[in-house]
């Protein structure tokens, strides 16, 4: 199946010159979803790993399936004050300013294998703020998957340290 068949591109969002992924269109029609969330579990079983990790909001849509099927623990990343226990973080560049990740210190044992995923790879930012997170807590993170790649963004090379899949790429 061809994902990009399904996710609705908009131009000029949220401002000019954006071409916008929407994924909205491919998680509601059940039967595409359902396949690419089959495609993400096929592709990082391999890894063995003992947890799944999704960055706030969209790694949760995909992620916390991705857990459910191999039965095994999903972990959330999240934006500052939103998780209740101890937390640590990570602060990386945007294009314009700073951004913050959190996770709770406890939520992964040291040198448990950890598999991020999220919706979409783009310059690499989020995931290499939300992979350097998890090495703070002892993670041994082996792998990162994505439904979709911009690659023209090389986002990879921000990643190389690590095996990175995506199921769609533009
Ligand atoms: P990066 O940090 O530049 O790789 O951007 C990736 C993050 O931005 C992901 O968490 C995405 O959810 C979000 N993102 C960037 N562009 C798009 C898009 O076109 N559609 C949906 N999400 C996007």
């Amino acid at each position: 199946m061809d994902f990009r068949d399904h996710i609705r591109v908009i131009s000029d969002f949220p401002k000019e010159g954006i071409s916008y992924k929407d994924i909205t269109t491919l998680m509601k029609n059940g039967e595409v979803y359902h396949a690419a969330i089959n495609a993400l579990v096929e592709k990082i079983k391999p890894w063995q790993p003992d947890v799944i990790v999704g960055p706030e909001a969209r790694g949760f849509l995909f992620g916390a399936p991705v857990a459910y099927a191999l039965g095994i623990g999903f972990v959330p990343v999240r934006k500052p004050g939103k998780l209740p226990a101890q937390t640590i973080g990570e602060t990386y560049a945007l294009e314009y300013g700073f951004d913050t990740l959190e996770v709770h210190a406890d939520a992964i044992k040291p040198g448990q294998r950890v598999v991020v995923v999220d919706d979409l790879l783009a310059t690499g930012g989020t995931m290499l703020a939300t992979a350097n997170l998890l090495k703070k807590i002892g993670a041994d993170v082996v792998g990162l998957g994505f439904l979709i790649e911009l690659t023209f963004l090389n986002g990879r090379e921000k990643l190389e340290d690590y095996p990175v899949f995506s199921l769609a790429e533009y």
